[in-house]
């Protein structure tokens, strides 16, 4: 292929001949294109888009780039769920477990978090001695065992996907949808699903900041699914304000613990369960009933202690990452909370330490926010808006200062 014409082709808003762009990402893959036409490629693709044919053969490309997943014949469905990301996400925790009770398979693969939205596998490794690096082999026997594995992605797993995120992520190719797409979706389809669920956000704290945006990603992502054979479906979920009232990674894993046993947050639990449901084979009566009666508990319980964590320190989190300084920010005035900005509680919590500013930065799992006030709650003068959990009196400064426009009370 002569790489220049296939690259004008994009950017005079031709569309690829499907077997062409596999083969490019596939040399890519192998290290026979260079970082510099690729990146005019995807600079192309930013400006010029790609139909849905061109989507697909993208994201099929990128996920036979490496490994993908091969179950025993016979075994259970495999279901997983994927967001978007937001700010206080801590779903992944309560909803795989409490799928696995429906004797499902949930071969979770998470990712890291980077700028404001936070990571599953780092919520994780906050837990003493939990192991996210599960090899295929255990993973298996995990599954077989107990129906729930959490882990990260291998080297092996998609490499086109990590190399192109690379490169997009420093030539500001990032928000395009195709390319949104494949990456997404390359990783889940080499799970080798039978369903998945998407949670695509919209709002200040989101990706996507409309929801028109979302709605172009969550049906350009179902298309891929589904023509991948994979039961895909999306929900559209805000991210105008943090869900639950936690953000920052033990803070989180309590919070989830709690929602495990029955008496989480109002919204946490009803999107764990309006995701949970939409891939689940039994009711969403059924799976709100495990989260009271300890069946969902049980089964993170097994999950904890199969990847080499204790259970009993899941309880006991906010005593292991102990953050030094606890600060309660005061409500201004009287009144009811109509803002508390989802991207800003995200920027306070880098600041803190507790997230990614760029991928080599190492994680606090003490710090972050809590008891954050939901919008819509009345509040007298001085009321706490939520408490900060800071290692030094110079990342609280920081984090104040995202906080400052975040906040509106009317
Ligand atoms: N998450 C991904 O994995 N890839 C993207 O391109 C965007 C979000």
């Amino acid at each position: 292929m002569h790489l220049p014409t296939f690259i004008e082709q994009k950017r005079d808003g031709h569309a690829h001949d499907p077997k062409q762009l596999a083969a490019f990402i596939s040399a890519y893959a192998r290290g026979k294109v260079p970082d510099y036409q690729v990146s005019a490629w995807a600079m192309a693709v930013y400006f010029q888009g790609m139909t849905p044919t061109e989507t697909s053969a993208l994201t099929m490309a990128m996920r036979d780039s490496g490994r993908v997943c091969r179950w025993p014949a016979g075994s259970p469905r495999k279901v997983d769920k994927h967001s978007t990301g937001g700010v206080g996400d801590k779903v992944s925790l309560i909803l795989a477990p409490l799928l696995a009770c429906a004797e499902v398979w949930v071969p979770m693969i998470s990712g890291r978090g980077l700028g404001i939205t936070g990571g599953t596998l780092d919520k994780l490794e906050s837990i003493p001695n939990f192991r996210v690096n599960l090899s295929e082999s255990e993973a298996l026997a995990q599954l077989k065992e107990i129906g729930v594995a959490m882990m990260g992605q291998t080297a092996d797993l998609c490499p086109a996907d990590k190399k192109l995120y690379a490169l997009r992520d420093v030539t500001a190719t990032v928000p395009s949808i195709p390319l949104i797409v494949a990456s997404i979706m390359s990783k889940k389809l080499a799970e080798s699903l039978d369903a998945l669920v998407l949670d695509v956000k919209f709002g200040r704290g989101a990706f996507m900041k409309t929801l028109a945006d979302a709605e172009s990603l969550a049906n350009a992502l179902c298309a891929v699914g589904r023509e991948c054979g994979v039961d895909t479906k999306a929900i559209l979920n805000p991210m105008d304000e943090p869900l639950g009232h936690t953000a920052g990674n033990a803070l989180e894993v309590w919070e989830s613990v709690e929602t495990l046993q029955g008496s989480g947050p109002a919204d946490l639990t009803k999107l764990t369960l309006d995701l949970a449901a939409a891939v689940s084979p039994v009711p969403r009566a059924q799976l709100e009933a495990w989260l009271h009666d300890g069946t969902a508990w049980k089964k993170w319980c097994q999950l904890v202690e199969a990847q080499g964590g204790r259970a009993a320190d899941t309880e006991q989190i906010l005593d292991i990452h102990s953050a030094p300084i606890q600060h309660d920010v005061p409500a201004p005035c009287a009144g009811t909370l109509r803002r508390l900005d989802a991207e800003a509680v995200g920027r306070a919590c880098v600041a803190l330490g507790a997230g990614r500013a760029k991928a080599t930065d190492t994680i606090d799992f003490a710090v972050g926010c809590s008891s954050i006030a939901k919008t819509g709650t009345r509040v007298a003068a001085g009321h706490r808006l939520l408490t900060i959990h800071a290692r030094t009196d110079a990342t609280l400064a920081a984090a104040l200062a995202c906080l400052a426009d975040a906040i509106e009370i009317e």
